[in-house]
Order: structure tokens, then sequence, then C-alpha cells
């Protein structure tokens, strides 16, 4: 066994938002925190990211990395703010490592450009600000992304097809894993990270209300999502513990009446505990044996 307790310090989860594209007054875009020894890793980027970790007690300065599962507008809406206050608020250079699916390296340095107008203003009018922002990229498609401090890092392909390339990871440290699924119908990749994991954090869309509400554009991503049954089945095949079920369309409202539709859909298949995440929710691993 690791050389510290595993109950501590223990690997853990902090949804930051539990929404989707679709604006909720409840719910900011996908985003999800793992607190680590290695220190606290950003899962994607959504709407509000960085109001959510405030209120979660984490700064910008205090990231240790971010991590994106996919480029799709959702889960990076606020890169912008991610890359202007990492770099604004800092009072020496602290790159802020952004690790991503090919294609993540166009888009930082595009949104760098968008910042242009901004980033110039402020260096002409702060003159103790005297770099610019310049966080380090590296894209991944599969294995071992980050080790360091006890704490590794698995990436592996996952399936949200037409979109293309996306990446789940696989977080482990001290025996625990967490495994970030990002938007993915089940598949070997997904599998793979998910053996025998404490937490699965899973996107999910209600295939049965959807259907109900008949909008194209909405069931639309019926095709590249899985359903509540689909994520409780991939937990179940692969021993995972605990199941979040987060990026939920279309959203239920905060209670446990609502909600419990999502969580009787996901027993149906799956054993473990779920959790139907809400903002600012933490995660953490259930006491095992061994
Ligand atoms: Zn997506």
């Amino acid at each position: 066994m690791a050389a510290f307790d595993v109950r501590g310090p223990a690997v853990h989860v902090t949804i930051l938002g539990s929404g989707s594209p679709l604006p909720d007054p409840n719910r900011a875009g996908p985003a999800t925190l793992v607190h680590t020894s290695a220190g606290a890793l950003l899962f994607d980027c959504g709407r509000g990211v960085l109001m959510r970790a405030g209120a979660a007690g984490i700064g910008v300065g205090a990231l240790r990395g971010l991590w994106l599962t996919h480029l799709h507008s959702d889960h990076v809406t606020d890169l912008n703010d991610l890359i202007t206050m990492r770099w604004a608020m800092a009072m020496a250079p602290q790159p802020l490592p952004i690790t991503g699916p090919v294609g993540t390296a166009d888009l930082v340095r595009r949104t760098e450009a968008m910042l242009e107008t901004d980033i110039g203003y402020r260096l002409a009018h702060h003159e103790d600000l005297t770099w610019r922002p310049d966080d380090p990229v590296t894209e991944v498609t599969d294995g071992v992304v980050f080790d360091d401090a006890g704490v590794r890092i698995l990436a592996a392909p996952t399936d949200h097809a037409p979109v293309h390339p996306t990446v789940g990871y696989r977080i482990e440290e001290g025996g625990r894993a967490v495994v970030i699924a990002g938007d993915t119908v089940p598949c070997s990749g997904l599998d793979a990270l998910c053996r025998d994991a404490d937490v699965l954090v899973h996107t999910v869309v209600r295939p049965d209300l959807i259907e109900l509400i008949g909008l194209p554009r909405l069931l639309d991503v019926l095709d590249y999502h899985s359903s509540v049954q689909q994520a409780a089945e991939t937990a179940q095949r692969n021993g995972v513990a605990t199941l979040v079920l987060t990026h939920l369309v279309p959203a239920p409202a905060p209670t446990e009446a609502d909600e419990q539709p999502w969580v009787d859909q996901a027993a149906a298949a799956f054993d473990g505990t779920i959790v139907v995440a809400r903002d600012l929710a933490t995660v953490t691993p259930d006491e095992r044996d061994g």
C-alpha cells in the first residue's frame, strides 16, 4: 500500500458545473475539480468555472493544471477567463499547464489572439506586469499524461463522434481512482479507464424526456451522449463504486423529487452508489476494505 493512510489525504471530487450548453440558473457549465496531493486538478472549464471554483475555495492561482476532455464550446466556454485571470492576477509568471486532445494548442493560441486587445491594455497599464500569458499545452491521446507527488493521470480515447478527437481521464492516488468520462457513448477506451474505479463522473442525457420535447436540435444530442442507462451499464460492467451523473440534459431542478427518476433509471442497471450532481457537491470515495 502507499506510504500514507489511504483515508488521508484522500482524493476527492468537487462538481463545479453540472450543466450543459443550455443556460441554467442552478447549474454552471461542465467543470470538475479533483483534489489530490498534487494539487487541485481542473477538468473542463465551462460557463462560470471561476465563480464556482471561488465558491469551492480554490482561486485560479491554486490550480495545478487544466485537462480538457474535448473542445465543444460548453466544455471550454471560460477558457478565456482562466487564461486572463491566471495571468493578470499573478505576481510572477505562473503559466497554467493545459492538457487536451489534438486541437487544444490551436484553441489556446486562438483564445490568446482573441484576448490580444485586453493583453495590450493591461501590459500598458500595469508597470509590474511585464510578461504575456503563455500557457504550455500538451496534446494527448492515451497513456500516462501526468505523474507527480504520487498522483497519476491516464487518458484514453472516448467516442463522441462526429466530434473527434475526445478523451477521458483516470486520476489515481493512494489506491483510489476517479474517472472523468466527458461526453461519450459507451466505448472500450472508457471501459479501460473505469475498471474498478471509486468514482465515475459521467455526462448523461435522458432520451425519454428529450424525445417528448421533440426539438430536432435537441434530438441530435442523443446519438453522441450516453443515456443514464448506458452510463449505469458502463459503471456496472467495470466494477465502479460510485456513479456521478452530470451534464444533465434536460436538467432537473436540484431537488430530491426531480432527481429521483434519474437515480431510479441508473439503479435499474447499476448496484453501486448513485449521485445526481449539483454544483459544488463534493464526492469522496466510499470506504472500502483492503
Ligand atoms: Zn460534447
